[in-house]
């Protein structure tokens, strides 16, 4: 990383004391309302009536966004956030996430990271934080459900086998209350996924005590298709969820979803199809859980053992 360019980084330093809250997006090349909210932040945050300091970086993988590439840091072809906390003696993305935890999640009392649907999937927006019955975790949860989108997942095990962690996991081994926010996704910039975003970052400054009255809003349209509402106060209860089940396909082919981000799906349902070239029918996918669709592929090429999905279990 020695010849690698910096990440522009805005720095909101509040009038009054208080806690520092570092947002970062762009872990992701192309999750751009993420992107987008941060900048807006950037824009929009008055000094004035802030207690305590905010830290926004709008793109940590700049190579991804630049070169428009879903999932991986182009450089190495290695997802960032599968490999969190990082190694300074890794590879380009195991440098970047390092740098990133020690050079600023580390200094924080508070960490969200902000993510989306990235170029091929559609989602609905959601929360994760780590499961636990230790302070942190604690305190993740319930910055959590401030955030104020419609489902927040607590999670306690990685969720694919990987070399290292996520953003939120590798925070809160620090000691540092984080979580990791979804919306908007397909590789565009959905308007009232970047105002539940930022409303989200807001909902949580009221949270942390950093910001206190009327949350501003970003224009008149986007706070109308955000939630129609005003206040932090007015948000409506997150959906809790407890386990986060990734669906595979077997079979390369043609991937045909029967269902959308955000539909209920029952253990057992068929939930999609796949098909070879000359159309027959290769796979029949079906739910693993009773849940709810919090991510899905829309493109519909997929590999070998591709990512159709990813299913919210409800509790127990
Ligand atoms: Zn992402």
């Amino acid at each position: 990383m020695a010849n690698d360019e910096p990440r522009p980084v805005i720095s909101v330093a509040g009038a009054k004391p208080g806690p520092v809250l570092f947002v970062n997006a762009g872990v992701h090349g192309g999750e751009y309302p993420a992107v987008e909210a941060v900048i807006r932040l950037g824009k929009t945050l008055d000094p004035k009536k802030i207690s305590g300091t905010v830290i926004l970086m709008p793109v940590l993988n700049l190579p991804a966004f630049r070169t428009r590439t879903p999932f991986v840091c182009p450089i190495d072809s290695v997802n960032p956030n599968r490999v969190f906390p990082g190694d300074p003696h890794g590879t380009y993305s195991e440098q970047m996430t390092h740098a990133l935890i020690n050079e600023f999640v580390g200094h924080a009392d508070a960490y969200v990271d902000l993510h989306g649907g990235d170029i091929p999937e559609a989602l609905v927006p959601f929360v994760i934080s780590r499961a636990g019955d230790n302070e942190v975790a604690e305190k993740s949860k319930a910055i959590a459900m401030a955030f104020g989108l419609p489902y927040v997942l607590t999670v306690s095990k990685p969720i694919q086998p990987s070399k290292g962690s996520s953003s939120y996991a590798a925070a809160a081994e620090k000691g540092v209350p984080s979580i990791l926010a979804e919306a908007g996704g397909v590789g565009q910039m959905q308007d009232d996924a970047v105002a539940l975003l930022y409303r989200g970052v807001i909902n949580v400054m009221h949270h942390l005590g950093m910001i206190a009255g009327e949350t501003p809003a970003i224009s008149a349209a986007d706070t109308a298709s955000a939630t129609g509402k005003g206040s932090a106060a007015d948000t409506a209860a997150s959906t809790l969820l407890t386990r986060f089940e990734w669906v595979y396909t077997m079979s390369a082919g043609m991937w045909y979803p029967k269902v959308a981000a955000g539909d209920a799906v029952d253990e057992g349902e068929q939930i999609g199809t796949v098909g070879d070239l000359f159309g027959d029918t290769v796979e029949k996918v079906v739910s693993p859980v009773n849940g709810v669709v919090l991510f899905l592929t829309i493109n519909p090429s997929v590999l070998e053992n591709g990512l159709l999905m990813g299913i919210g279990a409800r509790p127990d």
